[in-house]
């Protein structure tokens, strides 16, 4: 066959070519800083509680240890340091996976009702250490069912409330209600009344490792992840996610799901 390729289209091509590996390159430049700062924020967050524990620790080898009263309170903060430590290589675990997109989604159906309950069950006793009162409004008292991953919905319903009581007032409340949004839509929000977030820090909730609170000396350590994984699981599912917050009077977070028939 012979070449009818004319100078114009030629150069056209070339251009598309140049234009291609460009874009391949930026995407590439992108990634690596990307992944620079994931890996300058791990090891950050990782030294603060590892510190923590080496300073109980060395504490009780310079002699602290013949207090056996010392000795006791020490070895329990060293263990809750590691206990932190522990928490955020799970979250870091679960935000690798599912960044590189390596999660697969098990979608069945099932009543999202029942697991709002025994989520609830779970965090009884985290709630009650802080007098707060976990409460589901629904309108009928009948199953809803959603197909979704059961596993990763537990996960985002667990992250929410444990946020909702960590971040709440003592002797406050965490609401729970389920509503039908269109047609084949169910909303699911997670209300509460405690300190609220300052509106320029809305929009960077759900960034990793994003804390209002950046001393990480407040009493309940996360891993700065939760709300990142609570994002990623959502959007993995092709729904949506939404917060909307006023400082000092409470927060709401709210997520879509697909109902089932
Ligand atoms: P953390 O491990 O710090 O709880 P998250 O990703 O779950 O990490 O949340 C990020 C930050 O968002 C928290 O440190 C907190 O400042 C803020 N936050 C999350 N949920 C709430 C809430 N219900 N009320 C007030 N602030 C919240």
């Amino acid at each position: 066959q012979p070449i009818t390729t004319d100078m114009a289209t030629l150069t056209k091509e070339i251009d598309k070519y140049a234009k291609d590996k460009k874009l391949e390159i930026e995407t590439l430049k992108v990634r690596e800083e990307y992944r620079k700062e994931f890996l300058g924020n791990v090891s950050h967050e990782l030294k603060t509680p590892l510190f923590t524990v080496q300073g109980y620790l060395l504490t009780l080898i310079d002699g602290a240890q013949n207090d056996p009263k010392i000795r006791e309170k020490y070895l329990n903060r060293a263990n809750k340091g590691v206990e932190r430590l522990i928490y955020i290589v799970r979250d870091l675990d679960m935000i690798t996976k599912l960044e590189v997109g390596d999660l697969s989604l098990n979608v069945e159906r099932f009543d999202i009702v029942e697991l709002v309950e025994s989520v609830f069950d779970l965090l009884e006793m985290k709630a009650t250490k802080k007098k707060i009162t976990l409460t589901f409004d629904m309108d009928y008292n009948e199953p809803v069912f959603v197909n979704a991953d059961k596993e990763r919905i537990q996960q985002v319903l667990t992250n929410l409330i444990v946020n909702s009581i960590k971040y709440g007032r003592e002797k406050g409340t965490t609401e729970v209600s389920i509503e039908n949004l269109i047609k084949n839509k169910v909303i699911v929000r997670v209300t509460d009344n405690g300190e609220g977030i300052a509106k320029p820090n809305v929009p960077r909730l759900f960034e990793r490792f994003f804390r209002v609170d950046k001393s990480g000396s407040r009493k309940e350590g996360g891993s700065g992840l939760g709300l990142s994984i609570v994002k990623h699981i959502i959007e993995a599912h092709d729904e949506k996610i939404y917060v909307e917050s006023e400082f000092g009077v409470g927060s709401e977070f709210s997520f879509t799901l697909e109902k089932a028939e």
